[in-house]
């Protein structure tokens, strides 16, 4: 089968049988990964070595605390505000889609100004938010942006420019499936349940200068506490650093970031041709503006987009059941998806189309 789910999401055949066969036994242990204390020396070198693959595979620069957090991206959009908005307490967001006004409604919650620059709400998140007028200087703590709308399937190849205010990005929906300079935002956080392992790791990539003392929040969310301890203040997810370790191993082999933004380039353009050719399913999104990880699509009838669902789900194409904030279908490309996925996705559309 080919799993086309928005996440958790399928992970490469490879990382899957290394994690069966090292699970009786990890590295002559006679104990499973998921027995072994967090205060060994064999899981220091599980979660540094993650931690330098990561730095590695992005190119991190030496000035940035890379951290692993549970929580989810979710967790993040409390703690970026609680760790980051110290200053102006205001925080800049452009809402270029449900996670992205999630992330304001959350830090709203927790007592913050949120000014929403721009929208694209008006017309169904079907592009990025431009923001023309530049930002006033030693207002906001940061502009808060989701690189990849997981959702609405759009994304941002270009960044805003902040005129100094920090950037963050929530990077939850296309880390390391496209190219960013790290050094373009001023924190990168995602949960690497779509593009990197299984869910329960929430990794945190912010500039050292931004890491201050913050009193009156919990340590699990605390930047600092977090940075001095080697993400281990208390008991990290220990299973789920070893898996997303795997897969950034994986990542490696197969050539890094720039063959796997080739490579999802390619995947995503099949079904885009495929889209725009089509008479029976569409896709919404501005063009410049389209995902490359996740890609919307309907045929403005509901009872067809069931059929058409169905009957990919009996060819082994599953989970490709639009949002429900969306409807249609949505198919996640992310990076452990083969382009013999996509090909036999975009076949299957063809012959449904055809004998409709
Ligand atoms: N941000 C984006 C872009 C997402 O796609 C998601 C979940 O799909 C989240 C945040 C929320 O992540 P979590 O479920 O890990 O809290």
């Amino acid at each position: 089968v080919y799993n086309f789910a928005a996440g958790p999401a399928t992970l490469p055949d490879q990382v899957i049988t290394q994690i069966q066969d090292e699970l009786p036994s990890l590295r002559g242990t006679g104990m499973s990964i998921m027995e072994i204390s967090h205060r060994s020396a064999l899981f220091d070198d599980i979660i540094n070595t993650a931690q330098q693959d990561l730095r590695d595979l992005m190119s991190i620069p030496d000035d940035y605390e890379v951290l692993f957090f549970q929580g989810g991206g979710t967790g993040q959009f409390a703690a970026v505000p609680m760790n980051l908005a110290t200053k102006h307490h205001r925080i800049a967001l452009l809402d270029s889609g449900h996670w992205a006004a999630k992330a304001g409604a959350e830090a709203k919650n927790l007592g913050y100004q949120v000014d929403t620059l721009a929208s694209t709400k008006a017309t169904h998140y079907d592009r990025l938010p431009a923001r023309t007028s530049t930002l006033p200087t030693d207002t906001y703590d940061y502009l808060h942006i989701c690189t990849n709308n997981t959702i609405e399937g759009t994304a941002y190849h270009d960044l805003p420019q902040t005129n100094g205010t920090p950037l963050v990005g929530d990077m939850s929906s296309n880390i390391m499936a496209q190219h960013y300079n790290v050094s373009d935002f001023d924190l990168i956080f995602a949960g690497v349940q779509k593009n990197l392992g299984p869910a329960g790791v929430t990794l945190v990539i912010v500039k050292k200068s931004l890491i201050k003392k913050v009193d009156h929040i919990p340590s699990v969310f605390n930047y600092q506490l977090f940075a001095k301890k080697n993400s281990m203040p208390n008991t990290p997810p220990v299973f789920n650093i070893y898996a997303t370790g795997l897969t950034l191993k994986w990542l490696k082999k197969i050539g890094g970031i720039e063959a796997m933004e080739a490579l999802n380039k390619k995947k995503s353009s099949l079904l885009y041709d495929f889209l725009d050719q089509s008479k029976l399913f569409n896709n919404p999104v501005k063009h410049v503006d389209r995902s490359l990880t996740n890609v919307p699509f309907m045929t403005g009838d509901s009872k067809i987009d069931q059929a058409a669902i169905d009957d990919l789900t009996a060819h082994g194409l599953l989970n490709l059941k639009g949002h429900r904030s969306v409807g249609g279908l949505r198919a996640s490309l992310y990076n452990a998806m083969p382009f013999e996925g996509v090909q036999a996705l975009v076949n299957e559309l063809y012959h449904f189309e055809k004998n409709l």
